[in-house]
């Protein structure tokens, strides 16, 4: 597995660190109604740095990722490189005593001298990518009425408002004679 790095004897030592690197393989990911596709598999490189009372991993992943865009639908790729962030602590170390003030989501456990980093550099990824993926932040969209793609060719719908005009109630009401039903009441 490439996200897994193995505690030697050398990173036992307080203060002393290591650098690594590898891929995350990974398919998919979900955020909201958008799945983003990984073109290939992401890069990371960390330094791995032993405070004491924990290990921080602390560095950088980078990805090439499709996604449609969430006004033309058009798929296009996202270049993201995102900061990394993680505290391993040891499988039987009181969180109290790190002094880190770290609630029980904010670390993972090692387990028999392993780190795994692949939630990390997950949620690394995941935290950089933005609400609304827009193929261009001036991105015109898809026409409401005919469904063309306005960042191509021009529609003429916006210049014919009439036809949502005929699906107002009160357009209805502006013909209606309400003098007429005020005199039949009356009788
Ligand atoms: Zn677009
Ligand atoms: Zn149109």
């Amino acid at each position: 597995m490439s996200t897994l790095i193995t505690l030697n004897d050398a990173l036992k030592s307080l203060a002393s660190y290591e650098e690594f690197e590898g891929v995350l393989n990974l398919d998919t990911l979900h955020l909201g109604p958008d799945t983003y596709t990984l073109v290939a598999p992401a890069q990371w490189h960390i330094t791995l740095t032993n405070t004491g009372s924990a290990y921080l991993a602390q560095g950088r992943i980078s990805a090439d990722l499709s996604v449609d865009c969430a006004r033309c639908t058009e798929a296009f790729t996202l270049s993201i490189d995102a900061e990394v962030f993680g505290y391993y602590l040891e499988e039987d170390a009181d969180v109290e005593e790190t002094g880190l003030d770290l609630d029980e989501d904010e670390f993972e456990r090692i387990v028999e001298d392993k780190i795994d980093l692949s939630s990390v550099l997950k949620a690394a990824l995941i935290y950089d990518l933005p609400m609304v993926p827009l193929h261009d932040e001036d991105c015109l969209g898809l026409c409401p009425t005919c469904g063309c793609n306005l960042n191509e060719q021009e529609c003429s719908c916006q210049d014919e408002p009439q036809e949502d005009f005929s699906k107002n109630p009160f357009a209805v009401l502006k013909d209606f004679d309400f003098s007429g039903s005020e005199n039949s009441d009356n009788q």
